[in-house]
């Protein structure tokens, strides 16, 4: 199997963040040869694959952590895409319980319409595991405004996990879900200092990173007050304090996860991070 090549189609989060557009909100593509995968489709998802030449026509996965904008509304235009424009039963669509069957207080994020195009459908609760293809997904427990929220643990068979933690605060345990990945993306809003309830700073994202102590660990969904504080400083912070290796996304980032993790600043230059900043 060739190695992954995770590409940040965005890098913001928050509704502040998604409303001005200072960082996009597309979410993260995840390809291989095998997997082409789309996670947490925000506003700008479907533009913004194009733009980086990602064909949404070729995506066979779409995961939706929970039921907020900024994770799910391009979703129904992206199963339109992987189902080749609805004339075919094709792909997985992966989301929460919010996201499918709605909320007390929001209706389902992707209408029932949409749902059914797919080939599969599979609500993630915590605990939970299934197959894509050679890959074994865990869903992880998220603490967050929408209770449903979930994140994923993705087990490739020949290079080890990465894991995303989706929006949450830090609670007792959360490292045990990702205990032993290689590479773990966190969506920290706020920097640190700056707690949030259900919400995580970079003093969390520390915590989480400590217990878990992966290759590598990459901060994403970066809220306003994050991106004034300085994602690279912020990420030097838990580097500082934990010893892990650690960077703050930027949009168009593309991290080949392989054998070894390679970081570059952008999958069209194939520049390198270091002379990026
Ligand atoms: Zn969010
Ligand atoms: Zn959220």
């Amino acid at each position: 199997m060739s190695q992954f090549e995770i590409i940040f189609l965005g890098t913001g989060g928050g509704r502040f963040t998604t409303i001005t557009q200072k960082r996009r909100t597309a979410g993260i593509r995840v390809v291989s040869d095998a997997l082409n995968l789309h996670l947490d489709p925000g506003p700008g998802a479907l533009v913004h694959s194009i733009d980086e030449e990602l064909d949404p026509q070729k995506l066979n996965a779409i995961f939706v952590s929970h039921c907020h904008p900024d994770h799910y509304t391009d979703a129904e235009v992206l199963i339109e895409a992987m189902t080749h424009g609805t004339t075919q039963k094709r792909g997985i669509l992966v989301a929460a319980k919010s996201v499918l069957s709605g909320t007390r207080e929001c209706e389902a994020s992707i209408s029932k319409y949409h749902q059914q195009m797919p080939e599969q459908r599979i609500e993630a609760v915590p605990g939970m595991k299934f197959q894509v293809g050679k890959i074994k997904v865990s869903v992880t427990e998220a603490r967050h405004t929408d209770p449903d929220a979930v994140g994923f643990r993705f087990e490739t068979p020949e290079f080890g996990d990465f894991a995303y933690t989706s929006d949450t605060e830090y609670f007792e345990g959360i490292g045990k879900y990702y205990e032993g990945v290689r590479l773990l993306i966190l969506c920290v809003m706020r920097p640190s200092g700056k707690p949030w309830k259900g919400h995580m700073t970079t003093d969390d994202a520390t915590k989480i990173v400590e217990a878990s102590r992966p290759e590598k660990a990459v901060l994403t969904h970066l809220g306003m007050q994050m991106i004034f504080s300085g994602p690279a400083k912020e990420a030097k912070l838990i580097e500082e304090k934990t010893g892990i290796s650690t960077v703050a996304a930027v949009d168009g980032m593309l991290i080949n996860f392989g054998e070894t993790i390679n970081v570059q600043a952008s999958r069209k230059t194939q520049q390198g991070l270091n002379e990026f900043f």
